[in-house]
């Protein structure tokens, strides 16, 4: 390969590294889609120390859901591009220094939508039925046949509230139409034409209208700084009675005590949660212990589909740039300033 991006090193192949330390079958994934054209760098341990001496001479760095952090790109001199395998990029890279090294920062916009729209909907089942209430009690020997009927609830004609239609909320909304919901949204960037409210029977309105009338809540939105916490106890106590929160986006969207308190106190009916402010949670964080939550370990992108359409994307992307090609999917960061 030859090209205007230049790669260091003797081999003439672009030094990509693995960011995260993941178990054999990804990285066999990961092996799979990079080919011969790269020289592929995977971290043999999940040690801070061994992946700045990694990045020190690389040209490209992965990044899924381990963070890249300033002191990585304080070792990472050769670096030319981070490449996200996902999209949420705000909390996961320290995008302010790879804006000040003038690095290019390229997403993955295939594979990840999809996932979390279905994860989203099982959620959304889930919780209003208790499923892993129901699933663990059986498992122990109880039979609630009758103790959830008056508490389960089924999701047609309800109002499900979206908040972030971009790529995921608009999935979820297209998914929602054969269950018969009514959909409201909100976003500061995206009014949806007519016609598509109108198939999708779907109403934009503000925030606090949205929080106040829905009888399902579901967060699509970056965690940024403006966003942290944007459910914070003085929503919760707004939502309607009975209603449910379901957060596949960022844990940090959420004030999580308040969350747990307004569960505990009958005020929402139950939340589906696939991401949390730390992760692994701690083990004193209370909604381990609500029998009123469904929890998933942020696997809502974590499909074998997503896994391969996202690397395939990924690579090509990054082989595509060291050829001279045009970066697609670029976050232009100057445009950021939160
Ligand atoms: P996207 O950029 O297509 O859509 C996000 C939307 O949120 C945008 O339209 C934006 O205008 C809107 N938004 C920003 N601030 C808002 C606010 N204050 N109120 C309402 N809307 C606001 O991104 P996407 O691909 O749909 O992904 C959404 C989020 O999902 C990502 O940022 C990421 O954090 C999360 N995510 C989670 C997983 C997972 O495994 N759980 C996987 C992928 C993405």
């Amino acid at each position: 390969m030859s090209g205007k991006n230049q790669r260091n090193g003797s081999s003439n192949r672009p030094r990509v590294l693995y960011l995260s330390h993941a178990p054999d079958d990804i990285y066999d994934v990961v092996r799979r889609m990079a080919g011969d054209e790269v020289d592929l760098v995977l971290m043999d341990s999940n040690d801070d120390v061994a992946r700045c001496a990694a990045i020190a001479d690389c040209d490209a760095v992965i990044v899924a859901s381990y963070r890249l952090t300033g002191q990585h790109l304080a070792a990472a001199k050769k670096l030319q591009l981070v490449h996200h395998q996902g999209v949420g990029w705000h909390d996961t890279t320290d995008w302010q220094t790879i804006r000040d090294r003038d690095i290019k920062l390229a997403i993955t916009l295939s594979g990840s939508t999809i996932s979390v729209a279905e994860h989203t909907l099982m959620l959304m089942l889930a919780a209003c039925r208790h499923l892993s209430h129901a699933d663990a009690e059986l498992r122990k020997g109880k039979w609630l046949v009758n103790a959830l009927r008056t508490r389960s609830r089924e999701i047609m004609g309800r109002t499900v509230g979206i908040i972030g239609m971009g790529r995921i909320g608009s999935q979820v909304a297209e998914r929602l139409l054969p269950f018969g919901t009514k959909g409201l949204y909100c976003d500061p960037n995206v009014t949806l034409d007519n016609a598509t409210e109108k198939r999708l029977n779907i109403t934009k309105t503000d925030f606090n209208t949205l929080i106040a009338t829905s009888d399902i809540v579901t967060l699509h939105l970056p965690l940024m700084a403006s966003t942290h916490n944007i459910i914070s106890k003085d929503i919760l106590d707004k939502m309607k009675p009975g209603s449910i929160l379901i957060n596949a986006a960022r844990g940090g969207l959420v004030d999580e005590v308040a969350l747990d308190a307004a569960l505990r106190c009958g005020h929402l009916q139950s939340a589906g949660l696939d991401v949390f402010e730390g992760e692994p949670p701690s083990n004193d964080n209370p909604l381990l212990s609500n029998p009123v939550c469904i929890l998933t370990p942020h696997i809502a992108a974590g499909t074998r589909d997503a896994l391969e359409q996202k690397l395939a994307a990924v690579f090509a992307n990054i082989k595509g740039f060291f050829d001279g090609q045009p970066l697609e999917n670029e976050i232009d960061l100057h445009q950021h300033e939160d």
